[in-house]
């Protein structure tokens, strides 16, 4: 009995994610190898293999010397997009429970409150309740626009390079070689950022204080960004300082994993990724020669609220125990954006 079900459950994820499926286009920009525009294959596969969205995603992808430190950059396209029309896109393509949770919080009305600081109206944090455009208006990466049904114009989604001066595996079914960086999981790093892992906090945090409030708009992720503090309590947080960020889909009411807090205000890491060496997931800030880069339940529960549409996958998790395993290493910085 017990085997006719498991049988019966594998015919079912056949059926369910035979019909759609999320393709990626690479183009290359300058002389790319093979085996690194296969490696971006295999990175854009894996994120194909969880979500159901219908749509491509346009990538140029280089392979040149970057500078120190640093193993890959990003740049992903973005529009401005009406909080109104995002949460009517969340709502029409919500397939989860965490996506009917995650639009739920976010309330009825055309604008939303949340903290911030570090803008020409106060240098401090406070509650910004006005109703002017940043609490109105999102800027969204097109392939996550494209992922909610949202039109776009867009003909490329991201570039991503990565630095030809490092040591790279190609292959990490066999794990990543002792001296090595995961040239697959950094690419799916990457690839991540385009999809929409990506926090309009940076721009708050690396611009200086004389920007009006609403020169940084929120990207979808921060709808789901939240803190704890002294004075304020539970709050939707667009604040760069080094106080903690947690990822919140029921207005504060759970916290879950934490974010990272800025490159200048906050704890020396991206806001767009999670918090720094607490094995949350891929999105993590730095990677670790030697270590094996895998995307997480963290990981997917994110790209789902936002808008993408899971594959029905049985045991998409039991990898992560060796990506923790792997943080012990001696760190350094991947990148950024
Ligand atoms: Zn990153």
């Amino acid at each position: 009995m017990q085997k006719k079900l498991v049988t019966l459950a594998f015919a079912a994820l056949c059926l369910n994610t035979g019909a759609f499926a999320l393709s990626f286009n690479f183009t290359t920009s300058g002389s790319v190898p093979t085996n690194v525009q296969n490696a971006f294959a295999q990175a854009g596969q894996r994120w194909s293999d969880l979500f159901s969205d219908n749509f491509t995603v346009n990538v140029t992808i280089g392979w040149q010397a970057l500078p120190t430190g640093v193993l890959g950059a990003a740049g992903s396209s973005s529009q401005n997009v009406s909080l109104s029309t995002l949460r009517t896109a969340m709502m029409n393509d919500a397939t989860s429970g965490d996506d009917t949770t995650a639009v739920n919080s976010l309330g009825l009305g055309s604008s939303i409150n949340f903290l911030t600081n570090h803008n020409s109206t106060n240098s401090n944090v406070y509650l910004d309740n006005n109703g002017s455009t940043n609490n109105t208006t999102l800027n969204i990466n097109t392939a996550n626009a494209k992922a909610l049904g949202i039109s776009t114009t867009a003909t490329t989604d991201a570039s991503i390079t990565f630095s030809s001066s490092f040591s790279w595996d190609f292959d990490p079914t066999n794990g990543i070689t002792s001296g090595q960086y995961d040239l697959v999981g950094v690419a799916a790093h990457e690839i991540g950022h385009a999809l929409g892992f990506t926090s309009g906090v940076d721009g708050l945090d690396t611009a200086n204080g004389s920007q009006s409030e609403d020169s940084r708009l929120l990207k979808t992720l921060d709808l789901f960004r939240y803190s704890n503090r002294g004075g304020f309590g539970l709050q939707r947080d667009f604040v760069a300082d080094n106080n903690a960020k947690f990822f919140s889909i029921n207005n504060g009411a759970t916290l879950g994993s934490q974010f990272s807090r800025g490159i200048n205000l906050g704890d020396g890491n991206q806001a767009s990724h999670w918090r720094d060496n607490s094995g949350i997931g891929i999105m993590d800030p730095t990677a670790a020669p030697g270590e094996l880069m895998v995307i997480s339940a963290n990981d997917i529960q994110a790209f789902d609220v936002i808008g993408y549409n899971l594959k029905a996958v049985p045991e998409p998790f039991s990898m992560v125990g060796l990506g923790v395993a792997a943080l012990a290493i001696a760190r350094r910085k991947r990148k950024n954006s």
